[in-house]
């Protein structure tokens, strides 16, 4: 998805961050994994395409992608620790209150949140995210068979 990572480069320079073409690997990365992959992760995977990249780039362009609003970071409360997930479109998190799978939703509408937020609350909104959980497929199949 070129075309993604063409619109999403725009958005990190428009936000004044310069783009190094391991900063470019990472976010590439993320566009194109929707595993919602802890830094360690992303940083085995990519490992094999660049020997140079460290962890700690790694979690310094996290960093910077958080600044940006284009990731978002959830923190699992399953294994605890924190999940890295490109937002370039806004979706919804469905998290599995039993092994910590995170799957997102696409077909809700949010248009109407940030307006609403701002009337009601006076915030200037500049996020938002959304979370629901429950059982994953599988695991309520495990969980019944268990009966
Ligand atoms: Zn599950
Ligand atoms: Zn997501």
């Amino acid at each position: 998805m070129a075309e993604e990572l063409e619109h999403a480069l725009q958005q990190v320079k428009a936000a004044g961050y310069k783009m190094t073409p391991q900063r470019k690997l990472i976010l590439d990365y993320l566009i194109n994994h929707e595993t919602h992959p802890t830094a360690e992760m992303i940083y085995q995977d990519l490992q094999q395409q660049d020997e140079q990249i460290s962890l700690a780039t790694v979690y310094n362009t996290l960093e910077m992608l958080l600044g940006t609003q284009l990731v978002l970071a959830i923190d699992s409360d399953q294994d605890g620790k924190r999940h890295y997930d490109y937002f370039g479109h806004p979706h919804y998190h469905a998290i599995c209150t039993n092994c910590g799978r995170i799957v997102d939703g696409e077909n809700f509408d949010f248009s109407q949140l940030p307006n609403t937020a701002a009337n009601e609350t006076g915030y200037l909104i500049t996020g938002y995210e959304a979370t629901v959980k429950g059982l994953c497929p599988e695991c309520q199949r495990k969980l019944e068979n268990q009966k």
